[in-house]
């Protein structure tokens, strides 16, 4: 699926889902790729159930043309914020990426656009990608993941090296020069301890934090 939508932690055909809401607006999700260059413990890709269902498995990543033509396909009425997130990390095709952005800014200009990330698209290309997303992002949400890159490489499996975390957290700094709402996000299953250091790194940095709850099955 490129285009879907969440309901109670489950994925679904954006069209069954709008059917099934009868006149309710839905967030739709864009999922542009499978890759990861993390290897998160609690990533929905390891998990059973979703190994099983292969529902956001993409046999083919999509070309901008395909993305193009499951955009058309939508009622935009139907449309409330459009989420890049995804099976995968969508920074790992900037291009279609950028490209989707550009393609959905024009046609649907007064939508939302939100992308989901791990945040470490600049160290992954070894240049600040914080300005790509001038314009045309609304917000973007950043796995902050841990207080300290001990534990974030414990949970993220990054293959990115021992600076990911400290990249991830110069990536969300750019990002607010660009990006009018930062907001990094953490697991509620973290522990009250290590949710309170999150909220002092946010703090010292002016970086807003949302702590969500786990969903796992
Ligand atoms: S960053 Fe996201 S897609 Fe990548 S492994 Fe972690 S949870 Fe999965």
């Amino acid at each position: 699926m490129i285009l879907y939508a969440a309901e109670k932690g489950k994925f679904t055909e954006f069209a069954d889902a709008v059917k099934r809401k009868s006149g309710e607006k839905c967030n739709i999700y864009v999922n542009i790729t499978n890759k990861c260059n993390c290897s998160c413990v609690f990533c929905l890709r390891s998990l059973k159930k979703m190994q099983e269902e292969h529902s956001l498995w993409l046999k083919e990543e999509p070309t901008i043309e395909k993305i193009r033509q499951a955009f058309a396909s939508i009622n935009r009425a139907d449309v409330n914020e459009v989420v890049f997130c995804g099976f995968g990390e969508p920074t790992m095709r900037m291009e279609i990426l950028l490209d989707s952005l550009r393609c959905v800014r024009t046609m649907w200009p007064e939508k939302k656009i939100r992308l989901n990330t791990n945040g470490l698209s600049s160290l992954y290309y070894e240049k600040n990608t914080a300005p790509l997303f001038k314009n045309l992002l609304d917000v973007i949400s950043i796995s902050l993941n841990a207080s300290n890159a001990q534990e974030y490489h414990s949970v993220t499996r990054t293959q990115l090296g021992t600076g990911a975390y400290e990249a991830m957290l110069n990536f969300a700094a750019e990002c607010m020069r660009y990006i009018p709402e930062v907001v990094m996000t953490i697991v509620d299953s973290i522990g009250a301890e290590e949710i309170e250091a999150c909220k002092k790194i946010c703090r010292e940095r002016g970086l807003k934090l949302r702590i969500r709850p786990y969903e796992a099955d």
